[in-house]
């Protein structure tokens, strides 16, 4: 195809600009940009290189590659959907690249405008003059911006003329702009007001040159219209009609709506916007949305009808035909769509079959060789031309796997059926036997059923059975079947269709071409996540995977195809193949596969799972190098710790407890050496199984499997979901250790199998008669004490136990019962069971004389993790898995970092064989909760570009992210730093954010007290250089970790976390004595801060059912000065260190150690490390630990609104967009943002002059609603699901609805501006105080909760057990007349948690180790099935 004018005035700005064209073939005949680069390269002014892309490439990946090499790049093509659906994958990337997308269309639009979303500028030009100007405008755009453009053009016709500019003059003038920063330099401006001034700038230069006006629109016609008719297409309606301005669009993006308007004159009363667009298969077309929301944001009192037509061949149209079209538009109500001008024919639609490149047939050859019509390729380019473009995808080609293997098991029962019919002949019945047993071999299976099919057409067979073969004759073959894709299959894998089909299990081959040239692999851009497909699907354990060269080792890619075909189950067979372009020659592939097999770039191997199941090796080298990752995955080493270097001992442990996923390529290697080693003993099997959510069942498993080697059993340990019921039937000896969740069910781990089993009982099937089994279930007597709930404890594994011995099992030792309620827990059950087991395995006289291996705690881990390191930044670099190693996680709670998953999804993730959707929380640190607005924008720009787009402030006062995904874990703590933040000791055994009350009205107090808490904050933070290292990338001391000290932690750190409080009377917002150290301000009497009273032992922290465990409130010690507080927070903080309880985390907080110790000698302790005495404490009263909201102005003028954000999360709900609010407020915010300990905010700080600004952003946002009720105004909750860990039940998403219910009971009886402090959380931990509220529920499973009465209205006393299992409708039928009778019967300011005491409902606690007494309610109050 010769150049048309157009095609050649963009093909030589491309090519004088740009220092790199791809230039996309056509997908028949040859390309007119080619024939126009050719022309050009044979001028003098040679420019750019030009790389021709076979048509179907993919150009995406070609751009990106070249990306870093060219200060700008041009791309060119004839619009086509294949070619630009391709492109669309790499756009988000691109849009940030100084490049220019040059895109030829005929007479539709509607490929190229698939594009219009994904990239910040799009011009549009209908003549060839107008692509040449834009041409040069969108290239200089590109190159001073960084910033890609897209410039659709239409091809025009071959008469057209332009001027063009002398080829010096392109150069010249690109460079005499100074380039703006990079694009990963400076966020993108998504304003289209900013990019539309950007445009208006880069047009302004470009007209200076070439002195052509270049607009945005075209307008011409009435200049009073009151019809305006927008086009965009070729079509330009010169006509001039009465009344009729048309506007010619050249800019679609950026397109304010203020430059829409401004061609709309107020005469108008109908728009018409026409387009180009036949094939869009969207409702409303793009510039149609545009145009119409500017109309509707406009306000415009009577704003006019817009219609959308589509824009045919207007070339022979007249103007009475356009006024025919008016008309009729006029008479066509608005939604019509309307048409002007003929379409052009369908036939320019049709997707033609994409192109194979040359180079990438050699594999393919290979397969058609080796299965000729046994191959089925399941994505077959030839296959696009019936469905579609999506026929390339793997998605498609799983599907069509899925489909097939589906009809040829009907096929395979169609053949039994036909072998059970007495009536066929017996030539028949042997070849169908025959065939059933050779059903799986590729020759015979093709052979036999050719054979078969002859016989059953001979005899005319007409029975079901046999029409089902005939018609299934197709699959009687055992079919080849591949899938083929690229290595752009590689990036985003845990997303992509590539991944179903590894994790599938379904018997289908994949064969990646993998087209990087070794020389070019570092030019291709580094950030983008290129992932091992390889190492991936290993990971995966059942799959097969090979990596190949067919340029290195011809042989060994047919051994790699032959086996994948054999394999039954999932193959991925990697094939190296570089090229740069049809072009490259085969020596240069041969010379590029050297370099990369030779330096271990591409490394040739086969990893085959079937020849572990056969006891062989699984894994052949085929080259002589291995990369650095896959050694790691072989040698199981998997980046583990320098714990696992520095005490080998202990590496087993830790790896057995590594996510399951992950483990199971491992396990099997694992599993098999250590059988081999067993096999040597030649002793009795022991198989151990264990389901366990909390870990306990987990150690008691280990433990006993441990304890079985010693006795020279061969045991293994996993979890119970590891087996299928199919292996189990083949074990001899399996003990079960279960410990239960929720209400009487299967804990995460062992819900699959007992599914299995359930199913298989409903049949009434035994496959299990070989097994001999014990069962140990964990629970907890007292967990549901109602009578009717009595069944659930230890359901699991009672049910486990019968079900196991339904399906035909023998019970070789009785069902053993751990209770914690016993006196030594479930140890007292389990050391009467283990017994019983050895004595059934013979081995009880068996003398142990070893030590037990101590159990790995959280202890061991600290002290071996070389201050807070361990393998954290190998865990980073791992891509294979998006969790740290276990021992890791451990540490990065000491950085504010909890490793999480989406809990929500869990089952959902388990059942698709992928690992749990790990994503990590991150607490910043912030003393007192004070931050700036710049800080806050920063948050706020975290929220969205690292976590799920919320944020929580939370209970102490500081914020935290959640959803964070491993690979963004390093920016986002990255940018928290660049907001002059940190995240270092937020959570862990250290102290933490300390908090402060922020008493808005006293100003003075409140700066000094904050001044205190962050002097105590850095006094109190650990020295480690590990953070700055780990997340900073700084290297703070020269030479290894080891020269870290920590003078105050010392390389245990603290037994458990340790949490300071600062409260400013009378406001005990921060619950200070929830706080292991608090200090009271006492104010002297002339207003200033004299000092502090000084509490200790105060802490929330409880497990269910454990008795050991409570939660206590802090003693007052005494008086300090101002100037001895941060000492005495650090001699409280050593004498815990010292004495706190190491061996027990559930025993460790410094609430147990001061009871331990007795207040007296603690109070010693601390003083002697003092040297000095406390003064005798002061008096100070509080009345409230509720936030005060609004609007409050301070001693010092300033003034400061207190915000009610429900449970603290910041986020956008629909009519309340508080997150967008916070972020404008913030914009112009002069003052500061203080979190409250109630996870509330206060704009602080606000000056006089700036009150109107910041008063309207509030109200425009509705941040200035407080029409709460008091209930909810004094309610917090904590997160709980989806995203702790630890959530047993509902509590931040569930909160509010309660409250709804509640509140109706509330306002029933007068109540609703009450204040009754409720709290809730998902677990005991008690995150958000719940001991400390007036009613508080705390959760025991979904949906059930343990119910609290007649905590202290401002924090002083702690509630009590009311009811141990309550549901909503419980709660509500508890809670309505009790409300009731405190709105008749209260006495004046009397609170609801001292009225329930008063009225007999609760008894009071008075302290920590009393808060069981009188548990469940007084009198006639009390519950019966009480067991306290
Ligand atoms: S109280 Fe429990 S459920 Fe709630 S956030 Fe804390 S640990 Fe998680």
């Amino acid at each position: 195809m010769s150049p048309s004018p157009s095609v050649l005035a963009v093909s030589r700005i491309a090519y004088l600009a740009s220092d790199v064209v791809i230039n996309s073939l056509s997908s028949a005949g040859p390309s007119p940009f080619a024939s126009a680069f050719n022309a050009l390269a044979a001028s003098p002014h040679t420019r750019a290189a030009v790389k021709d892309l076979p048509f179907g490439a993919d150009a995406g990946a070609s751009l990106l590659r070249h990306r870093s090499a060219a200060r700008l790049l041009s791309y060119t093509t004839l619009a086509h959907p294949q070619a630009l659906n391709n492109l669309l994958l790499h756009l988000p990337e691109l849009s940030s690249t100084p490049t220019v997308f040059h895109i030829a269309v005929g007479s539709d639009l509607s490929d190229a405008l698939v594009l219009l979303s994904s990239l910040p500028f799009v011009l549009y030009s209908r003549t060839a003059q107008q692509a040449h100007d834009h041409a040069l405008l969108a290239s200089r755009l590109a190159f001073t911006e960084s910033i890609a453009v897209l410039h659709i053009f239409h091809l025009g016709d071959v008469n057209e003329t332009f001027d063009s500019l002398d080829e010096d003059s392109v150069p010249a003038f690109l460079l005499s702009e100074k380039r703006s920063l990079s694009r990963s330099e400076q966020k993108p401006s998504t304003d289209p007001a900013g990019l539309l001034q950007t445009y208006q700038s880069a047009a302004l230069a470009t007209v200076s040159l070439l002195r052509r006006p270049l607009r945005p629109f075209a307008q011409h016609g009435a200049s009073e219209p009151h019809t305006v008719v927008f086009t965009l297409g070729r079509a330009t309606v010169s006509t001039d009609i009465e009344g009729v301005a048309f506007v010619d669009v050249a800019l679609l993006k950026p397109l304010p709506s203020s430059a829409i308007l401004g061609t709309i004159p107020p005469s108008t009363t109908r728009v018409i916007v026409l387009e180009q667009v036949h094939r869009w298969s969207m409702k409303w077309t793009p510039l149609y949305l545009e145009v119409a929301s500017a109309i509707q944001q406009s306000e415009l009192p009577s704003p006019p009808v817009v219609q959308s037509g589509v824009l045919g061949d207007a070339s022979s149209l007249s103007g009475s035909d356009i006024e025919a079209f008016l008309q009729r538009a006029a008479s066509e109500s608005p939604s019509a769509r309307l048409s002007l001008g003929p379409s052009p024919s369908s036939t320019e639609a049709a997707p033609a079959t994409p192109h194979v490149p040359r180079h990438e047939s050699a594999y393919t050859k290979m397969l058609h060789n080796l299965f000729s019509d046994r191959l089925e390729i399941l994505n077959a380019p030839e296959l696009v031309a019936s469905q579609g473009q999506a026929a390339t995808t793997p998605e498609f080609a799983l599907g069509r796997a899925r489909g097939d293997i589906e009809e040829r098991e009907e096929l395979v029962s169609a053949v039994q059926d036909l072998l059970r019919d007495s009536t066929v002949s017996l030539e028949i019945h042997a070849l169908l036997s025959r065939w059933l047993g050779a059903r799986d071999d590729g020759l015979k299976s093709k052979r036999l059923g050719e054979e078969l099919v002859a016989a059953i057409q001979a005899d005319n067979l007409s029975s079901p059975a046999a029409q089902k073969i005939l018609q299934l004759r197709r699959l009687l073959p055992a079919l080849s079947r591949w899938i083929i894709g690229s290595d752009a299959w590689a990036y985003d894998l845990g997303a992509s269709g590539l991944h179903h089909a590894v994790a599938s299990k379904l018997n289908v081959n994949i064969l990646i071409l993998d087209t990087t040239p070794y020389t070019s692999r570092n030019t291709v851009d580094p950030h983008r996540r290129k992932q091992d497909v390889g190492l991936y699907a290993m990971n995966h354990g059942d799959v097969y995977v090979a990596s190949t060269a067919v340029y290195s080792s011809y042989s060994q890619v047919l051994q790699a195809i032959m086996e994948a075909d054999r394999y039954d189950g999932p193959s991925v067979v990697l094939a190296y193949l570089p090229y740069n372009s049809e072009e490259t020659p085969a020596l240069e592939i041969l010379k590029e596969t050297k370099l990369a097999v030779d330096s271990g770039y591409w490394p040739l191997y086969r990893w085959n799972p079937a020849r572990e199941r056969e006891g062989k090796e699984p894994f052949s080298l085929d080259s002589d190098f291995v990369k650095n990752e896959l050694q790691a995955f072989l040698d199981r080493q998997n980046h583990l710790s320098q714990l696992v270097r520095s005490k080998p001992e202990i590496a087993s442990e830790l790896v057995g407890s590594l996510g399951e996923n992950l483990k199971q390529a491992r396990k099997q290697r694992a599993a098999q050496a250590y059988n081999d080693l067993l096999a040597a003993i030649d002793a009795p099997p022991l198989t151990v199984l264990y389901a366990s959510d909390g870990g306990k069942a987990e150690k008691v498993a280990k433990r006993l499997a441990t304890r079985g080697k010693m006795r020279g059993l061969s045991t293994t340990v996993s979890t119970v979901d590891s087996i299928s019921v199919e292996d189990l039937a083949k074990e001899e000896m399996v003990a079960f250790v279960t410990s239960v969740a929720g209400q009487g069910e299967f804990p995460q781990n062992g819900r699959s199998f007992i599914k299995a089993l359930n199913a298989l009982a409903a049949k009434g099937e035994r496959p299990l008669t070989n097994v001999n089994y014990a069962v140990f279930g964990m629970g907890d007597s007292h967990y549901w004490p109602r009578f009717e709930d009595a069944h659930y404890y230890n359901k699991a594994g009672k049910d486990l136990d019968a079900r196991l011995e339904q399906l035909g099992a023998t019970r070789f030792a009785p069902l053993g019962l751990g209770d914690d309620q016993d006196a030594d827990g479930p140890e007292t059950g389990y050391k009467a069971w283990e017994p019983l087991l050895w004595k059934a395995l013979g081995v009880d006289a068996i003398e142990v004389k070893e030590a037990e291996p101590e159990p790995i705690t959280n202890e061991h881990i600290k002290v071996a993790s070389q201050y807070l390191r361990g393998t954290i930044a190998e865990g980073l670099e791992d891509t294979t898995t998006g969790a740290l190693a276990p021992s890791d996680t451990q540490l990065t709670k000491f950085h504010g970092i909890y490793q999480q998953d989406d809990r929500d999804i869990r089952d959902e993730r388990q059942a698709q064989g992928v690992e749990p959707a790990y994503g990590f929380m991150i607490r910043v640190r912030m003393p007192g909760g004070v931050c700036l607005p710049e800080q806050w924008l920063i948050m706020d720009q975290i929220a969205d570009e690292h976590g799920n787009g919320t944020f929580k402030i939370t209970t102490r006062q500081t914020f935290q992210f959640h959803g964070v995904i491993k690979r963004h874990l390093k920016s986002a703590i990255q940018d928290i730093n660049r907001a002059l933040l940190d995240t270092l000791a937020a959570c862990g055994d250290v102290n933490r954010n300390v908090i402060v009350s922020t008493v808005p009205s006293l100003s003075k107090l409140h700066r000094q007290a904050y001044d205190f808490a962050r002097r105590v904050s850095e006094h109190l933070l650990p020295r480690t250089t590990a953070y700055h290292e780990i997340w900073l990338d700084k290297k703070l001391v020269a030479g290894d970790a080891l020269k870290d000290v920590e003078p105050l932690y010392g390389q245990f750190y603290l037994p458990r976390k340790f949490k300071i409080a600062v409260a400013i009377p009378p406001n005990n917002d921060v619950d200070v004595f929830a706080n292991d150290v608090g200090f009271i301000a006492i104010i002297d009497d002339k207003g200033e801060l004299a000092g502090f009273n000084v509490t200790a032992g105060g802490g929330m922290g409880v497990t269910h059912g454990n008795k050991k465990t409570y939660p206590r409130i802090g003693d007052v010690l005494g008086f300090c000065t101002v100037e001895q507080g941060v000492e005495i927070a650090e001699k409280i903080m050593l004498v815990q260190r010292d004495n706190g309880n190491r061996a027990d985390r559930k025993n460790a907080r410094l609430k147990y150690t001061i009871d331990r110790m007795g207040l007296d000698n603690f109070k010693a302790a601390v003083e002697k490390l003092l040297g000095y005495q406390f003064q005798p404490a002061r008096p100070f009263s509080f009345d409230k630990n509720i936030d005060e909201f609004g609007w409050i102005t301070g001693q010092d003028g300033r003034h400061h609104f207190t915000c009610f954000i429900e449970n603290g999360r910041i986020q956008d709900e629909p009519e309340k967009d508080f997150k967008t609010g916070l972020r404008e407020i913030a914009k112009v915010h002069k003052g500061a943002f203080r979190m409250t300990a109630n996870q509330h905010l206060i704009i602080s700080d606000v000056a006089t002059e700036d009150l109107p600004t910041i008063k309207g952003l509030l109200a425009k946002y509705k941040l200035d609603n407080l029409a709460y009720s008091g209930l909810r105004l004094s309610s917090s909750a904590c997160v709980a699901f989806p995203t702790c860990g630890l959530a047993m039940a509902e509590s931040e998403r569930y909160l509010p609805i309660l409250i709804d219910k509640v509140e109706k009971i509330c306002e029933e009886n007068g109540l609703r501006n009450d204040s009754i402090v409720m709290r809730m959380t998902g677990c005991p931990n008690g995150c958000a105080r719940p001991y400390l509220a007036e009613v508080a529920f705390v959760g025991k499973a979904p949906g059930s909760y343990l119910m609290l009465l007649g905590g202290g209205y401002y924090g002083q006393r702690m509630n009590k057990i009311y009811r141990e299992t309550v549901t909503e409708p419980e709660i509500l039928a508890i809670l309505q007349p009790m409300i009731k009778r405190y709105a008749l019967e209260r006495h004046e300011g009397e609170h609801f948690g001292d009225f329930v005491i008063r009225a007999g409902y609760i008894a009071p606690t008075t302290s920590g180790k009393e808060w069981y007494d009188r548990m469940g309610g007084e009198g006639q109050h009390r519950e019966i099935s009480v067991g306290a």
